[in-house]
């Protein structure tokens, strides 16, 4: 039977391509959603993928969604956190509304998804986990207090719970992409973006499919002795 793979975020950009790469591992894949409809019913029509509606960041959402994929499609035992939110601005004009909605998207996400999830794959001593964390994260940026604190939130997330996981057979796992080409990225105004295509050195943006291919490394069947790592795919941005 293959085994059931959710991917938060999954109907547009980076979980988009993580959705189409993990489908075409075997995966059973689920791609969740927050309310761009339109976007997840054109990624359904395009790749025939299950999509869910569920806010990532609550909690009883997040519940009734994973008890509903468990009965309807099967436990899930792949989990990728990817969805996540930037709403920017320096300290002095971020209100406390946008640290929250950034920590409970990015980083209060991991939590709930990783504690309803982690009991069945401990039972069935077999899992893989991987957060999407960020270059940000790593390295900090200019009016992301919010953004970065969550991503490196991520970061020390992942290496906690690689540590609980371990006996059980579960891997956990982060990525940090750099600067990838999607609707998040689009948002950045042209002459912020040169500046940051000539900072990398490969000398592009990322495409989905690049963070996507690790995603699919690090979830592999096989890929049971690799845990509590952080792969950086940016373009050799930031060596870290
Ligand atoms: P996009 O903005 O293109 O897509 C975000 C996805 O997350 C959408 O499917 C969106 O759903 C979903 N989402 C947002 N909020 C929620 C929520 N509360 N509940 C459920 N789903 C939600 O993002 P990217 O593809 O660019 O980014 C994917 C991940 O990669 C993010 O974690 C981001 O921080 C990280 N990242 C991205 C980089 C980049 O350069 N693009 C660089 C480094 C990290 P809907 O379609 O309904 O809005």
């Amino acid at each position: 039977m293959a085994r059931v793979a959710l991917v938060t975020g999954g109907t547009r950009g980076i979980g988009a391509a993580i959705c189409v790469a993990l489908k075409e591992q075997g995966r059973t894949v689920v791609a969740n959603f927050a309310g761009n409809e339109k976007a997840a019913a054109a990624f359904h029509e395009e790749t025939g993928l299950r999509v869910e509606q569920f806010d990532v960041g609550k909690l009883q959402e997040c519940e009734r969604a994973v008890q509903r994929i468990t009965e309807e499609v099967g436990p899930i035992e792949v989990l990728v956190n990817n969805a996540g939110i930037t709403r920017d601005g320096t300290l002095q004009r971020m209100s406390r509304d946008m640290w929250d909605a950034v920590i409970d998207t990015n980083l209060g996400a991991c939590f709930n998804l990783c504690k309803l999830t982690f009991p069945g794959m401990r039972e069935r001593k077999f899992g893989r986990i991987v957060n999407v964390g960020s270059i940000n994260g790593q390295a900090g940026q200019y009016g992301q207090v919010n953004y970065a604190a969550a991503k490196s939130g991520i970061h020390g997330f992942t290496k906690a719970l690689a540590q609980e996981g371990a006996r059980f057979g579960i891997t956990v796992n982060a990525i940090a992409p750099g600067y990838v080409d999607t609707d998040m990225v689009r948002a950045v105004p042209h002459d912020v973006l040169e500046k940051i295509v000539a900072r990398i050195p490969v000398g592009r943006l990322g495409h989905a499919s690049d963070i996507a291919r690790g995603v699919a490394f690090l979830t592999a069947d096989e890929a049971e002795f690799i845990t509590g790592s952080t792969l950086s795919i940016n373009g050799g941005q930031h060596m870290y």
